[in-house]
């Protein structure tokens, strides 16, 4: 980190201003120019408030040199993360599918969902039991009951299932539950996710639709600096200017954050969307731009679905695009 400091500053006060830095316990460089002097900071700076700092009277600006994430920094981690759930393996260069309906609803529809896209080729069986509703008045999710449908489903066809928590206080009825989704509505509930760096179960952390890359980087750093590194990032699309679509597929994540971090980088083009017919060709879009795996939803009936009916692929419309898929991934060996 470096602190420009303003033409005009006296010694005493440029003195003070280290001493600030030494107390906070990182080491300080001057270099006096013709015009301008910068304080350069040496050390850990992750504890130093940079707004603070910018708005202290002799400073002009302050800029930031090294990221403010560690853990999930390629930098210190050159190797890609692999996350092992249930032997089905996601990232470097291990690829998977997730499927499933947006909530479960009924043990039949769980179960003929979870048998249609396993036998298409999802290793994964995905469905939400705590649902984050727009509206109060909404279907909000069957709660309790769908995780124990979804563990029904898991008994059944062997696949381990990924569902979202909304609150710490229904950790114990995760236990068995094989990935534990932040949806995006919580990506910055802190303090869920500190809980969820207590637990070893891999963590599916999607993007806010309003957060930045760095955003999403800094809130898996919250779940790793507890001790639980296996954090899989999503991006769900962000919310642009355009209506046609639901939010808009920011597929520039994936090139970007894998330079950035070694975690896993996996597309949800559903959420992103919105609209199910536009779901297969960004789907095969972002597996031709590296993603380590898609999670799509998939409804045995999607019309009289109880949420995201419209974005929700028949089990057909699913079978068609994992077979593309398997196409592009073919193509991109050679
Ligand atoms: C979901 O996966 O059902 C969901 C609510 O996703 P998001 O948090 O991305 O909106
Ligand atoms: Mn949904």
């Amino acid at each position: 980190m470096i602190a420009v400091i303003k033409s005009g500053a006296t010694a005493q006060q440029i003195d003070g201003l280290q001493s600030w830095f030494h107390a906070r316990g990182v080491k300080t460089h001057i270099s006096e120019g013709d015009y301008q002097t910068i304080i350069g900071l040496v050390g850990d700076v992750s504890a130093i408030d940079t707004d603070l700092v910018e708005g202290l009277e002799i400073v002009e600006s302050v800029k930031r040199i090294s990221d403010p994430f560690k853990r999930a920094n390629r930098k210190f981690h050159p190797k890609d993360t692999v996350i092992d759930v249930g032997g089905f393996k996601i990232g470097g260069g291990n690829f998977q599918i997730i499927a499933g309906p947006c909530s479960v609803e009924s043990p039949e529809q769980i179960l003929s969902v979870a048998k249609s896209v396993q036998k298409s080729g999802a290793s994964l069986l995905r469905g939400g039991a705590f649902k984050p509703r727009t509206s109060p008045y909404n279907f909000q999710g069957l709660r309790a009951e769908g995780i124990d449908l979804l563990l029904e489903a898991k008994k059944v066809t062997q696949m381990p299932i990924v569902t979202e928590i909304m609150n710490a206080v229904h950790l114990p009825l995760f236990e068995e539950v094989d990935i534990i989704q932040v949806g995006a509505r919580n990506m910055q509930n802190f303090e869920l996710l500190k809980e969820l760096g207590q637990c070893k179960k891999p963590i599916l952390l999607k993007r806010g639709f309003a957060n930045t890359l760095q955003e999403l980087l800094m809130s898996a750093e919250y779940i790793m600096a507890e001790g639980n590194e296996n954090v899989i990032l999503c991006e769900r699309g962000i919310r642009t200017f355009e209506t046609y679509t639901r939010n808009t597929l920011d597929l520039s994540a994936v090139p970007v954050l894998r330079e950035l971090t070694h975690l896993p980088v996996i597309i949800d083009p559903s959420h992103a969307i919105g609209v199910s017919r536009y779901v297969k060709p960004m789907a095969l879009a972002a597996v031709a731009c590296g993603a380590d795996g898609l999670i799509i939803e998939v409804h045995n009936d999607p019309r009289n679905a109880s949420c995201d009916g419209a974005q929700s692929l028949t089990p057909d419309e699913f079978d068609d695009l994992s077979a593309d898929v398997d196409k592009i991934r073919e193509a991109l060996k050679v």
